[in-house]
């Protein structure tokens, strides 16, 4: 059996390690499109180490999530489809210049960086988003650059070698961002004082030149040197990525050598880990495959959502289908979950759900299924806490269900009772003691006594009910509409 029930122990272990007062966790994402559930590993993988590493040892952790505003605008989102001639003439622009097409908010980047802000409170995640222009702007990349530019041999030697790419004989560090067009990807240095940090760059674009100098922060570092001065920046002791950084010749294996050869110091600990599926395919911002984030918080509990990410090995692509037959489904396991008594006898599965509720769970009062069951039947909160208790925290929740018909078929009912000419002794034989289970078995008890077929019966008996051939579990619904009503109504 393996040491660790979760990625996350091991991680928050192998951070202990490293024996110090503070630990810095960091993260990035570029926000250029609607948050979907690959850019939710993003940020929730890091909290994920943060927890665990809290519920073993309460040292201090900083956590840094870094929003690369930096980045070019190189794609028109789906949801930004009717907008695509204003964001085209913005492409190659870092996102932080370009419009938000729609003109709601300043800039394009803070359209999506809004939106993850969002999404993250409700994640209730302890990271300090920082956009990366606010860290150009105070300076603190200068230094490394002008280590970059002092170094640019070696630097490049690095990249090449560990990308397994070429890189063209006037290739620089430094990415000028155009100060006629803005652009950030046509521009390309000419020359530069690796002492003073003055440099002419060229834009192909619109044809400006111009002298400069790195103290302006009108550059961005090439992404495989960026990455790791944000880590150096921060002094951060763990950033994972996914396997596209991680693979060989990914800009994680760049990472390293720049830290150990350039830098001189000890790169953070990496971790990677997989994609998330929707039915095989790559969730993706720009494709806009699969619910987005936004709605889908809306109709599933942050962390259930969080349990179903995170109950996985790391490096495992997770295949995650919220479809309205799959949600309850989802639902139930995570609170099935919460009944797991840890021992050495689990399965290994059921230590991931365990490990994985521990980190993001929360004990519900009563089963969703419950509570969605007698919802259905009364639609009005106040009559349903006549017979059950109810989670105050999932009621939004189930009427969001109603309100975006996201109602799981065998839920989608109301109560039509009508007289029934057949199987009138069962009915009859129902009293109000009995618990839905002895109604349920009441249904095969007859239908064996009499050779009749249970499914008969049952599909007999939801049409003078509720008007359909099927729905929830037959003892259930007599049990929560009364056992005394439905004999009056149907009899
Ligand atoms: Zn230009």
């Amino acid at each position: 059996m393996e040491r660790y029930w979760h990625w996350s122990d091991r991680l928050a272990d192998q951070l202990l390690g490293l024996n110090k007062d503070t630990y810095v966790i960091t993260a990035g994402i570029t926000p250029s499109g609607p948050v979907h559930l690959g850019s939710v590993c993003e940020f929730l993988f890091p909290e994920a180490i943060y927890r665990a590493l809290k519920l073993k040892n309460n040292k201090t952790v900083k956590m840094y999530f870094i929003v690369d505003v930096l980045d070019a605008l190189d794609s028109v989102t789906v949801d930004l489809q009717d907008y695509s001639d204003i964001i085209n003439q913005d492409m190659g622009k870092p996102l932080k210049l370009a419009r938000d097409p729609k003109g709601e908010f300043r800039s394009y980047a803070e359209r999506y960086v809004n939106e993850l802000r969002y999404v993250m409170s409700k994640f209730k995640v302890h990271l300090e988003l920082v956009e990366v222009s606010d860290m150009y702007d105070q300076g603190l990349f200068d230094k490394y650059t002008l280590i970059y530019l002092q170094n640019i041999d070696k630097v490049k030697e690095i990249i090449q070698n560990t990308s397994g790419r070429e890189l063209p004989k006037d290739w620089n560090p430094v990415m000028p961002i155009c100060s006629k067009c803005n652009r950030i990807d046509s521009t390309r240095v000419m020359s530069y004082d690796a002492i003073t940090g003055d440099y002419e760059y060229i834009c192909n674009n619109c044809g400006n030149t111009e002298r400069t100098n790195i103290k302006e922060h009108r550059y961005k570092l090439q992404w495989r040197l960026h990455w790791p001065s944000w880590q150096a920046i921060m002094d951060s002791d763990i950033e994972g990525g996914g396997v596209d950084h991680f693979t060989k010749g990914g800009s994680r294996d760049t990472a390293v050598r720049i830290h150990t050869e350039i830098l001189g110091r000890n790169p953070p600990i990496g971790y990677k880990y997989g994609f998330v599926l929707l039915d095989g395919k790559k969730y993706s911002k720009s494709k806009g495959v699969g619910m987005y984030v936004r709605d889908m918080i809306e109709l599933i509990p942050a962390e259930i959502i969080a349990y179903h990410l995170l109950k996985y090995d790391l490096e495992e692509n997770i295949d995650f289908n919220p479809t309205k037959e799959k949600i309850l489904g989802m639902i139930e396991d995570f609170e099935d979950a919460a009944k797991i008594i840890p021992s050495d006898n689990l399965t290994r599965g059921d230590r991931k759900r365990y490990s994985a509720f521990r980190l993001f769970g929360r004990h519900p009062k009563v089963a969703f299924k419950e509570m969605l069951l007698y919802y259905s039947i009364y639609r009005d909160w106040n009559r349903v806490k006549i017979h059950i208790p109810i989670d105050e925290y999932y009621t939004e929740f189930i009427e969001n269900w109603y309100k975006r018909g996201f109602v799981p078929d065998d839920y989608d009912f109301s109560y039509k009772p009508k007289k029934i000419d057949r199987f009138r002794d069962l009915v009859e034989s129902w009293n109000p003691n009995m618990s839905p289970l002895d109604i349920h078995n009441s249904v095969y008890d007859y239908a064996q006594k009499n050779g009749v077929a249970a499914n008969e019966i049952f599909k007999y008996l939801y049409n003078h009910l509720i008007a359909k051939d099927r729905g929830p579990r037959l003892g259930k619904l007599v049990y929560a509409l009364g056992v005394e009503r439905v004999k009056s109504d149907i009899l």
